[in-house]
């Protein structure tokens, strides 16, 4: 066992005060944030942090989400693979899921060309279910009635577009 001071907390106990921190915010914090709502408890050495958060991360109890540079603690007890993350870009929840089929389908198209996959990060970045509400002031630009029944079709017009003429 490594020598104890009473300053220093275990790297366990560490660990526990990210995850903590971060299941109690309920979305993502950067590594700063983190320090912000630990330097209380002791715990604001920004190596000190990194180190536990690399750990948490190795041992699949917080996620890195790389678009946003920030750190989720995980909602699974018994994390495999690639999580897949939604990114809701109004209220800044997280919303981790998975979809191992995906990710293998994705993995194999790489290998197909060659390429051997080291690290993989899926983040989707949207609205959640709460924010795409309209609320009040924005409104969707779509008429609202019985879209049920008034008889055309819903496709989206993606091969409409005109080909731009090369001719000059
Ligand atoms: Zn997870
Ligand atoms: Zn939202």
């Amino acid at each position: 066992m490594p020598k104890k001071t009473s300053k220093r907390r275990s790297a366990p106990d560490q660990d526990k005060l990210i995850v903590d921190a971060l299941r109690d915010v309920g979305r993502p914090l950067s590594a700063y944030e983190i320090i912000d709502q630990l330097k209380d408890k002791g715990l604001s050495a920004p190596p000190t942090i990194y180190r536990a958060l690399n750990r948490l991360i190795e041992d699949g109890l917080a996620h890195r989400l790389e678009s946003l540079n920030a750190f989720v603690a995980c909602r699974h007890p018994h994390h495999e693979g690639t999580a897949v993350f939604a990114i809701c870009g109004a209220c800044g929840t997280v919303r981790e899921f998975h979809e191992p089929d995906a990710v293998q389908r994705l993995k194999a198209a790489a290998m197909a060309g060659g390429f051997a996959v080291k690290e993989m990060a899926i983040e989707l970045r949207g609205r959640c279910k709460d924010c795409s509400v309209p609320a009040g002031g924005i409104v969707a630009s779509a008429p609202l009635g019985d879209d049920d029944q008034h008889g055309h079709d819903h496709a989206l017009p993606i091969a409409a577009a005109p080909r731009p003429a090369r001719k000059r």
